[in-house]
Formats: structure tokens, C-alpha cells, sequence
């Protein structure tokens, strides 16, 4: 699976505990140029902590080298055009002395500085009533968790896919409450990963057909990153799948990156359209194994 002479741009980066990093670093493994969108507000932090050595140890790849960013962008996915930025977020302090960093700006930064790219991956997702039951979300908010988690592959693809060469891949990162019910995961969140689903599928059509590159997703089992542990239970929901899965085993970022290697390669290269499950096979089942309602002598 060598991506020597390939370059990927990942999008939902700003530490190394997300599936993002894992990704970077999957690709990275196999020889990819490594370009990043950070979000906006935590650039400076994320360029940081970069500079001081405290991810060395996260960089470190298999043959002793580091993991290297070929150039780390400010990104806040929720915009497309800088008409789009509200003045509140213009006047924010985390936002002030930045620019550039709407969809359609990061594009043509990347096409100017890169010029073609092979991969495009959208690791990110932002709700900002999540922990709120999808009966009390407000319209504001379900639509601000579609704008900036599903629409945004939508514009992100749709403004990289110009410049993204043929044979080239696309992947997102998505989670079962877009089929199943996992109470609270709110906010219009669960919405979205639908969206993200179905968009998939049309996607793949129409930038199969445009720019013969392919689009995919995968549904990920739950990780302590971040954004999972904002929505405040994932401990446990690692438990609960630890306890229900088939494969009763913990899910590293590094499996979901591995998968994600596979649809981001030629060794996929007729795979498109694609909801890939990478979750110990925790989406397979109809019911909770450790319920007191099952006795141990029924399943174990
Ligand atoms: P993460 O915190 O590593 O990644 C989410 C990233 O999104 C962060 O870097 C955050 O800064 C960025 N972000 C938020 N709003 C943004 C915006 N407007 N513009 C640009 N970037 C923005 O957490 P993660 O859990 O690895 O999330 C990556 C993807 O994986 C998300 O789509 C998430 O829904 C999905 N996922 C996560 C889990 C899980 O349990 N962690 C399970 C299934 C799917």
C-alpha cells in the first residue's frame, strides 16, 4: 500500500488523540506528504505544542523517523467564503489575527502551494447543543451540528476535488447513532452522521463521474478523543461495546487509521460509496449481552 509520492489532506487535526492523528500518521507510515486543517481557534495551540517536542513521542514512525506536516492550515469548516464569518467569530480573540481559514481559502491555498493532491480526508464533527435530547436541540443548533459536520464534506470536496487527481480518494469519519439509537448523543448530531451516510453514497456518484475519485466512510467505534469526550459518557460507551461486541477487545485509533489506509489506497481502488463498519462489530447486534435480562447461561 506505498503512498510514496502521494499528498493527503486531513481535515479535523489539532491533537494526537483523535482519529485524525491516526490517520496522518497511518498515511505517513506508508510515505504520503502529510497536510493538515486545523481548526481555526485551537491553531495556535495545536503549532504549539508541535514546536515544544511535547508530540514527539506520538510522532515517532516505525522506522525511528518523525512524522512530519508538510504545512498545517488554519481551517474552521463551517465556512465556506469569508461573507460567510459572522462578526462575532471575526472579533473573537482566537479568531482576530487569523485569515484564510474558510473552505474556499485553505483550497486554493493547498492547490497554490501543492498544486495536485491524492487524498482528502474530513475528520471532524461539531455540535454545539450535543449533550441536549434531539426534542429540545433548537433549530439553530441542529442546523449549526449539519452545517459544520455533514455540509462541510460537501464543500470541502466540492472545493479540493477540482485538484485531487485521478484515482484519487476521499473519507469520512462517522458513528452507528446515524441508524441506531444511542441516547445522548444529541444536539442534531446523530442528523448529521445520517447526512454524512447518505451523502457518502451520492457523492461517490456524482465525483466518481466528475473526477473519478472515489468517496467513502467509515462508522467508528467509540475512542476517548477529544470531541468524544465533550459529549461527556464515552467512557461508558467503551464499556458498553467492550461488553456487547463480538470482538470484546478495546478499539484503537490506530485500527480505524489502518482501515482507513485501505479505502484512502489503490489496494481499494473499486470501492466506492461505502459505509465501512470498524467497531469490533458492535453495529451487528440486536441486543445488549451484559442486560440482566439475559441470564449468563443463554449467551456468555
Ligand atoms: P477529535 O477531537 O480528534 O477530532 C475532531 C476535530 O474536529 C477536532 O480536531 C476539532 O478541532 C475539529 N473541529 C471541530 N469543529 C471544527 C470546524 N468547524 N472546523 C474545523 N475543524 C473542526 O475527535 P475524533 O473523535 O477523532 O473525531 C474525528 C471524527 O471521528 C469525527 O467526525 C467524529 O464524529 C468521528 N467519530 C468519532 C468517534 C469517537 O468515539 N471518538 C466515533 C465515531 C466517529
Amino acid at each position: 500500500m506505498s503512498l510514496s509520492g502521494k499528498t493527503a489532506f486531513i481535515a479535523g487535526v489539532a491533537d494526537d488523540h483523535g482519529y485524525g492523528w491516526a490517520i496522518a500518521k497511518a498515511l505517513a507510515e506508508q510515505g504520503a506528504t502529510i497536510l493538515i486543517g486545523t481548526w481555526t481557534p485551537l491553531y495556535n495551540i495545536f503549532t504549539k505544542s508541535l514546536a515544544s517536542g511535547r508530540l514527539d513521542s506520538s510522532r515517532k514512525l516505525s522506522n525511528g523517523t518523525m512524522m512530519d506536516f508538510a504545512k498545517i492550515y488554519p481551517l474552521d469548516a463551517a465556512f465556506d467564503t469569508t461573507d460567510d464569518i459572522p462578526n462575532d467569530i471575526l472579533e473573537n480573540k482566537r479568531y482576530k489575527a487569523m485569515t484564510g481559514y474558510t473552505i474556499s481559502e485553505v483550497a486554493a491555498a493547498v492547490e497554490r502551494d501543492f498544486g495536485e493532491i491524492d487524498i482528502l480526508v474530513h475528520s471532524l464533527a461539531n455540535s454545539p447543543e450535543v449533550k441536549k435530547p434531539l426534542l429540545e436541540t433548537s433549530r439553530q443548533g441542529y442546523l449549526a451540528a449539519l452545517s459544520a459536520s455533514s455540509y462541510s464534506f460537501i464543500s470541502l470536496l466540492s472545493h479540493f476535488g477540482p485538484f485531487i487527481n485521478e484515482g484519487g480518494a476521499t473519507l469520512s469519519l462517522t458513528y452507528l447513532a446515524s441508524e441506531r439509537v444511542i441516547p445522548g448523543y444529541g444536539g442534531g448530531m446523530s442528523s448529521a452522521k445520517a447526512a454524512l451516510e447518505s451523502d457518502t453514497r451520492t457523492l461517490a456518484w456524482e465525483a466518481g463521474r466528475k473526477w473519478k475519485i472515489r468517496v467513502n466512510t467509515i462508522s467508528a467505534g467509540p475512542l476517548k478523543s477529544r470531541a468524544a469526550k465533550a459529549i461527556g459518557f464515552i467512557g461508558r460507551m467503551i464499556d458498553y461495546n467492550k461488553a456487547n461486541a463480538p470482538l470484546q477487545k478495546d478499539l484503537t485509533a490506530e485500527e480505524v487509521a489502518n482501515a482507513a489506509l485501505f479505502l484512502l489506497s489503490e489496494s481499494s481502488s473499486a470501492v466506492t460509496g461505502t459505509t465501512l463498519y470498524v467497531d469490533n462489530g458492535i453495529h451487528a447486534m440486536g441486543i445488549a449481552t451484559d442486560s440482566p435480562s439475559f441470564a449468563p447461561a443463554i449467551v456468555s
